[in-house]
C-alpha cells in the first residue's frame, strides 16, 4: 500500500477495555483489524477524545443518556458494563473526529466500538448504546446543508433511521439482509431507502443496490456522505447469512469510491468473524486507495 494514505484511520487502544465472554461485540474484532493493518505496515492511527455530551443530548433524549450514565438498563443483547458510559462517549468522539477530517475535505474511517446504529433516540440496542453516525452527522449540520447516509452493516440501521426520519437535511440508506434482527426496514418512505436483500446473496447481486444507493446520493447532492459500515456481510460471519468474501470488500470500495466524489467518513458498526475481518477491512481500505487518488 502506499505510504501517503488518503483515507484517515481513527483508533484508541482504550476501546478494547470492556468485554463479556462469549459476547460476538468483543475487542478481539478491532485487534484483529489493528494488528493486520500494521503487519501491512499501516501503523499511523489518529487519536480522538470523548464526545461533548450537549451534542449526544441534539441525537438522545437526556433520559436515554442518564440511563447508560448510570448503567440503569437491562438488554440481552447489549450488556451492562461498568463504564459503559465512558466507552459509548469515545466512541461516538471517534465518529465526530471522523466526520470533522470530511468537512475537512478528506476521508476517514473510525474503528470504534460499541458500535451505534441500533440506537435511538430513546432506546439501547443490539450492542449500540449511543449512535455514533447520527452524533457526527449532527456535527457536520451545524456547517454544511446535506449529508447522506449509507448504511452498509448487513442488519438494518433502525436506529439512525429512527433518528433522521422526515429530516430534510438528511438522506438515510440501507441495504440489509431481510427477515432478522432488528426485524425492520422492509420499506422505503420519505427520506428513508431501504434495500432489504435475501439471505444468501453474494456480492454480485448485491451489487445492484449499492449502484442504486449511489443514484440516490448523487441525485441529493450532499456535500459530505456518512457510511455505517459493517463486516457482518463476510460469509463466515456468525450473527448473518450473505455470501461476501474478503477482495468483495475491494470492490464495494471501489463502486463507492468512484461513484461518490464528495468528502465520506466511515464509522465502523459490526462484522464478528475474527478470522476474516482483518483481511476484510485491508481489502476495503486498498480498494478504496486505489480509487480515491
Ligand atoms: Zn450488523
Amino acid at each position: 500500500m502506499v505510504k501517503n494514505r488518503i483515507m484517515e484511520i481513527f483508533f484508541r487502544k482504550e476501546l478494547l477495555e470492556y468485554y463479556e465472554p462469549g459476547h460476538p461485540e468483543s475487542p478481539q474484532r478491532l485487534e484483529a483489524i489493528i494488528s493486520f493493518l500494521e503487519k501491512k505496515g499501516i501503523t499511523n492511527f489518529l487519536g480522538f477524545e470523548e464526545v461533548l455530551e450537549p451534542l449526544v443530548a441534539e441525537v438522545h433524549s437526556h433520559k436515554h443518556i442518564n440511563t447508560v450514565k448510570n448503567n440503569n438498563f437491562f438488554d440481552p443483547d447489549t450488556p451492562n458494563f461498568p463504564g459503559i458510559y465512558r466507552y459509548a462517549m469515545l466512541a461516538s468522539g471517534g465518529a465526530v473526529a471522523a466526520a470533522k477530517t470530511a468537512l475537512n475535505k478528506k476521508d476517514a474511517f473510525a474503528l470504534i466500538r460499541p458500535p451505534g446504529h441500533h440506537a435511538g433516540k430513546d432506546f439501547l440496542g443490539g450492542f449500540c448504546y449511543f449512535n455514533n453516525i447520527a452524533i457526527a452527522v449532527k456535527y457536520c449540520l451545524k456547517s454544511i446543508k446535506r449529508v447522506a447516509i449509507l448504511d452498509l452493516d448487513g442488519h438494518h440501521g433502525n436506529g439512525t433511521e429512527s433518528i433522521f426520519r422526515e429530516s430534510k437535511q438528511v438522506l438515510f440508506i440501507s441495504i440489509h439482509q431481510s427477515h432478522c434482527y432488528p426485524w425492520t426496514g422492509l420499506m422505503s418512505f420519505s427520506n428513508c431507502y431501504n434495500f432489504p436483500v435475501r439471505k444468501g446473496i453474494n456480492f454480485s447481486d448485491y451489487k445492484i443496490f449499492l449502484f442504486e444507493s449511489i443514484v440516490l446520493i448523487n441525485k441529493f447532492t450532499p456535500e459530505v456522505v456518512a457510511i455505517s459500515m459493517g463486516f457482518d456481510t463476510h460469509k463466515n460471519d456468525p450473527l448473518l447469512d450473505l455470501q461476501f468474501s474478503d477482495s468483495d470488500y475491494y470492490h464495494m470500495a471501489r463502486i463507492i469510491g468512484q461513484g461518490i466524489s464528495v468528502p465520506t467518513f466511515f464509522v465502523l458498526e459490526g462484522g464478528y468473524d475474527i478470522k476474516s475481518i482483518g483481511n476484510s477491512f485491508y481489502c476495503f481500505l486498498s480498494g478504496w486507495e486505489k480509487c480515491r487518488r
